[in-house]
């Protein structure tokens, strides 16, 4: 299943160095899907990809792709960012609970939807001039 691609014409957020750790997840995010690395040893998930799990210290990852379905845990307004980060001021950053059970921090989308503190939202791939990256953006409950 492949995530909804939103164009932005800002540069990604971040100067992004892909290692040989993270390039199979940029290469998800290319296609469209947002991969989550899942130890072949004790099947927790890690966000970011690491090389060592964090429960069990094996090296083995087998990947899973994340649904895109998330709920908003925590929403902030950033009015004044660093010029490295990219933002359009204001800028909306949301810290989200993906289904599989991942919390990760991430850009929130405008959205027809207000967003709501525990309510659905939705991962969605960005497309920038220099690459790929995501974000989330509100949805209707239901
Ligand atoms: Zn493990």
């Amino acid at each position: 299943m492949t995530l909804p691609i939103v164009t932005l014409g800002l540069r990604r957020p971040l100067n992004i160095e892909v290692t040989g750790v993270t390039q199979t997840f940029w290469s998800g995010l290319a296609e469209g899907r947002f991969l989550l690395a899942r130890c072949s040893h004790c099947s927790r998930l890690s966000f970011p990809p690491r090389r060592i799990c964090p429960d069990c210290h094996q090296l083995d990852f087998t990947w899973i792709e994340a649904s895109g379905r998330a709920t908003l845990y925590s929403l902030t307004r950033i009015h004044n960012s660093p010029p490295r980060y990219n933002l359009l001021s204001p800028a909306r950053v949301a810290i989200i609970d993906l289904e599989e059970g991942i919390r990760l921090l991430t850009r929130l989308l405008p959205a027809d939807q207000a967003p709501v503190m525990g309510g659905p939202c939705q991962l969605v791939i960005t497309q920038h001039p220099d690459g790929m990256h995501y974000a989330a953006r509100p949805v209707e409950s239901g």
